[in-house]
């Protein structure tokens, strides 16, 4: 079949062609099968910072020549030499065509449509396209600011009761595979004892500094693997991966001590002393979030009913 669908290819097209691409903002490059730029239209000229065009310089001399000269592609990670042997992998691999966005270090964004011929030419097209993407990029950035705060608590910056509560619902619902692995889960909730006698002994905003307080040490003194999200006014739940309730125990009974040994200083050079209660249990394959928040629950009543400031475990005698 006749690829160039009937129509002939003159003079009269390519000098069309040539003027119109003698000013206006459409990238055209043409390489030839020794890699040779060979004809470059004036916004890649321009973009490159090339007077002129006179096939000897290489697509290899292109980028190097551009990052020499802060001009020409984005590269992300500043290694040239790598740039060009991962590119040349691509446009060099086999005939066809490719299409992929790529950013320049004017900060502008092009649509590219690479042909490499059979001959082994290659031709080169590229539209700009930075304002469709600076748009993209915002929205993305929009979209993932708006999952943060949806997922966050405002006052702590840790996860919210939501996001805590489908996250254990998420670890809950993967415990066959746990468990045929022997991998414990457990839980913990923890609650601020005599809370509002903080409130109301050093004023609201004391007892939002005490919160932010506690949420930096819980995140501290549990391991990465461990989840904690503010769930009530003064109740966080860890959920604790691979965690037997005795380790659990001992993670909180960490967090306990050290919480009793903070001064968090508040309005006028007063100081806050604050301790915690927490319940823990292990969750089982037939729980639901519920039933597993609810055990925890229990051992917490049971904490602050025995004294506050310490850590019981359901089912663990510990009166
Ligand atoms: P207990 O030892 O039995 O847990 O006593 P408590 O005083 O901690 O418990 P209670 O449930 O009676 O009081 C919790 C208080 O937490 C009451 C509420 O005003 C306060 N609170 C809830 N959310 C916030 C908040 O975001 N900031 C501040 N400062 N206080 C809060
Ligand atoms: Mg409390
Ligand atoms: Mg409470």
């Amino acid at each position: 079949m006749d690829s160039s669908g009937g129509q002939s290819w003159n003079n009269d097209v390519g000098g069309a062609l040539a003027s119109a691409l003698a000013s206006g903002s459409l990238l055209v490059a043409v390489y030839g099968a020794d890699d040779t730029l060979r004809y470059a239209s004036a916004a890649f000229r321009q973009l490159f910072q090339l007077d002129s065009v006179d096939a000897t310089m290489t697509f290899d001399d292109l980028i190097r020549r551009g990052a020499s000269r802060n001009c020409g592609p984005r590269i992300d990670c500043g290694d040239v030499a790598a740039f060009i042997v991962e590119t040349q992998t691509r446009r060099r691999h086999q005939p066809g065509q490719r299409c992929f966005a790529t950013d320049t270090l004017d900060g502008r964004w092009y649509w590219m449509t690479e042909t490499l011929l059979e001959s082994g030419w290659i031709i080169v097209f590229g539209s700009e396209i930075s304002p469709l993407k600076h748009s993209e990029l915002a929205l993305t950035k929009a979209h993932s600011e708006a999952l943060y705060e949806a997922r966050t608590d405002f006052l702590t910056g840790l996860p919210n009761r939501r996001h805590v509560l489908s996250y254990l619902d998420i670890v809950i619902s993967t415990l066959p595979a746990l468990q045929s692995a022997q991998t414990p889960l457990s839980i913990a909730l923890a609650d601020l004892d005599r809370f509002k006698s903080i409130n109301d002994g050093f004023g609201h905003l004391a007892g939002d500094d005490v919160l932010r307080d506690f949420a930096h040490l819980a995140r501290t003194t549990t391991r990465r693997s461990d989840v904690i999200g503010r769930v009530g006014g003064e109740e966080f739940l860890v959920v604790m991966p691979g965690t037997t309730p005795e380790e659990a125990k001992a993670v909180l009974e960490r967090m306990r001590s050290a919480a009793e040994a903070r001064v968090v200083p508040v309005t006028a050079g007063r100081e806050v002393r604050y301790t915690l209660s927490v319940g823990i249990t292990e969750v089982s394959l037939a729980d639901s979030v519920d039933d597993a928040f609810g055990r925890a629950d229990a051992a917490l009543f049971r904490a602050k009913k025995l004294g506050r400031n310490r850590v019981s475990v359901d089912g663990v005698d510990d009166a």
